[in-house]
């Protein structure tokens, strides 16, 4: 067997109730390494174009890195990679937590999900078995509750289950999946394409390990790792105050000095208020101990304890910096126990935290407008920083009620039904709400979100720090940003292949020694570096088939034409002009055209002519 790998991938087809393992094949592994890299692969293969996500011909595919389930530290990640119904286009998220690894110990790589069963079901995966189980008697439950069924269910605490809440049942379509109760695959939408194929959860226990191909090398590697991980001061950092901060540095106080905390709706990226809800008050107030995922030393976890007031007796695991901001300082929101109830309330029933901030955030605005009235919000005084407003339409949008309906949609669709200026303050980017940083405070971040193959995210590329604190970059100037993008891109990327977490990464020559003692290949940094290149092409390559192209690498309105009203960044916009220049630029360096295909002989030089053949008899690309 490869080292590394469990060395098989197994397909669920669930209208037909069959499974079908498939030995996994080195030659692709090598190629796209595991993790995002396979399943974007998979979903390029293994789907059709143009068939609608909430179809059981959609695919929805799991996968584990050759580092998931090893003594790297932080070896845990998995990838939900599906058709998402926010977008259209490409979608996934990454797991941490226990599920990945298990996965991996009951024998597969990936686990490829289609079709859709008549009643609600699970899939249960006992070592080398596996089967589906009925799940009526969890449908409708939160998320917290069907875990705890589905382990009682099988006598057994250690099982490990990635489930979906009634957001996913009633095809919200930002609904997440959700593993070990508390960590989400979220973001694409994965969790609501569960729902549309009855799919409530995925269980998995398994008793295997995973080895490598030189045991002893990959073990003196692995310590290596764990030491220089242990002794990188990022790491004390994020055990102290997790991603709610402070201690100092780059958390969300400097963001409001940065001016990039998104504020109402992103009209402002300065909360007058950032001080109540920073990281010290959550300490002081709500902190019970620190969590840890899979064979990670920096347990960025927190588990939390609501003390007083009206959600006394809470428990909560979080919040962490993007549902702190987008449930608190985007809704105008500055009470801690507030925001930490609204994230409870998230993970039970089901939503991606940062598109759900961003939809209240969103119709606040409406509400405030008078595009959504009282009558529609079923009698919600849906006003900027009321908690229980927000709680409320929270509610109603996982269960479809009243405004809820439409909101559940996503801010794109919504706007689009809600209709008059909603849509110039729709905050998103192909469909997929953006995340907890403001796009106009920096060009290389807004760079970075318009050509993310995701929308509005950002997992691809992170660059307001380096942009903000190193004095060779202006963060107002275009100059150079594509290729701090592209690289900030493929750092963020690889871990996501290797299921590896991105918090306190090693260097590419780190990464390279531990996958040549882990699966025996002889295998460089420059080869390693080449992968999320090619995986950004080839989901580049997928959305292009869909039809998405240069004009989709846009931001919203709000940050081309409206002027930040206040703080650091007050009277900053992206223009079209800069816009444009950065694109010309990125979509040079990725071999893109100008248009942003993929071009042949890029496509040919990752070895995947068979992608630029598919694009071809589409007459995408010239044969
Ligand atoms: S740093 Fe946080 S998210 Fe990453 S592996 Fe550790 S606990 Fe999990």
């Amino acid at each position: 067997m490869l080292g590394g790998y469990a060395g098989k991938i197994l397909h669920v087809d669930l209208s037909k109730r069959m499974f079908k393992k498939e030995i996994l094949d080195p030659k692709f592994a090598r190629a796209f390494l595991g993790g995002r890299g396979f399943g974007a692969k998979l979903l390029f293969d293994h789907l059709e174009p143009g068939v609608d996500p909430f179809s059981p011909d959609n695919v929805l595919i799991f996968a584990t890195g050759p580092f998931t389930g090893t003594n790297m530290p932080k070896g845990q990640r998995y990838s939900v990679v599906t058709k998402s119904p926010l977008t259209g286009g490409y979608g996934d998220g990454e797991g941490g937590g226990h599920f990945g690894p298990e996965l991996k110990f009951a024998g597969y790589d990936a686990l490829i999900v289609k079709g859709k069963a008549d009643k609600p079901v699970y899939i249960w995966i006992d070592d080398e078995t596996a089967r589906l189980e009925d799940a009526t008697h969890i449908w409708g439950r939160g998320v917290f509750e069907a875990d705890k069924i589905i382990k009682d269910d099988k006598a057994d605490k250690l099982v490990r289950v990635a489930a979906v809440g009634p957001a996913a049942e009633k095809l919200v379509r930002f609904a997440a999946v959700t593993n070990d109760l508390y960590r989400h695959a979220a973001r694409g939408g994965g969790g609501a394409v569960m729902g549309s194929k009855n799919l409530k959860a995925v269980a998995v226990r398994g008793f295997g390990g995973v080895e490598a191909a030189n045991t002893d090398e990959f073990n003196k590697v692995a310590e290596e790792a764990m030491k220089k991980t242990y002794d990188n001061p990022g790491r004390k950092g994020m055990y102290d105050w997790g991603t709610w901060g402070g201690g100092g540095g780059w958390d969300l106080k400097q963001y409001n000095l940065w001016g990039i905390h998104p504020t109402r709706n992103y009209r402002s990226g300065y909360f007058e208020n950032y001080e109540k809800i920073y990281g010290k008050n959550f300490r002081d107030r709500l902190l019970l101990k620190q969590r840890a995922c899979f064979a990670c030393p920096l347990a960025c976890g927190r588990h939390a304890l609501i003390r007083d007031g009206p959600y006394k007796g809470t428990f909560v695991e979080g919040p962490e910096y993007e549902t702190i901001t987008m449930l608190g300082s985007d809704c105008g929101v500055d009470n801690i126990e507030a925001i930490a109830k609204a994230h409870q309330m998230c993970d039970d029933l089901g939503f991606d935290g940062i598109s759900a901030g961003n939809v209240v955030a969103f119709a606040m605005e409406c509400y405030e407008k008078g595009l959504i009235t009282k009558e529609q919000t079923g009698g919600i005084e849906l006003k900027w920083g009321d908690p229980e407003a927000q709680m409320a339409l929270l509610k109603k949008i996982a269960y479809r009620e009243d405004i809820g309906d439409v909101l559940a949609e996503g801010v794109k669709i919504a706007a689009e039904k809600i209709g008059g200026s909603a849509p110039d303050f729709a905050m998103h980017v192909k469909g997929l709400p953006l995340p907890a940083y403001e796009p106009r405070g920096a060009l290389g971040q807004a760079l970075a979100f318009a050509i993310s193959d995701l929308g509005g995210s950002h997992d691809r590329a992170w660059t307001y720090g380096e942009e903000i604190t190193n004095p060779k970059l202006d963060r107002f100037s275009t100059d150079a940003k594509a290729e701090l993008v592209k690289n900030n891109m493929r750092m963020r990327t690889l871990p996501d292949i290797l299921g590896y977490c991105r918090f306190v990464l090693l260097s590419y020559d780190d990464y390279a020694k531990a996958m040549a003692a882990l699966t025996g290949w002889n295998i460089t940094a420059e080869e390693l570096m080449t992968v999320p290149d090619k995986v950004t092409t080839l989901t580049r390559a997928f959305n292009v088939r869909e039809g998405f192209g240069r004009k989709d690498d846009i931001l919203p309105p709000r940050a081309m034409k409206e002027p930040v009203v206040d703080g650091p960044t007050k009277g900053r916009m992206v223009t079209k002009e800069e816009l444009d220049k950065m694109l010309d630029e990125y979509y040079l360096l990725m071999g893109w055209d100008k248009d942003g295909i993929p071009k042949r002989e890029t496509l040919e030089k990752y070895g995947m002519t068979d992608v630029a053949e598919k694009l071809t008899s589409r007459g995408i690309l010239l044969s």
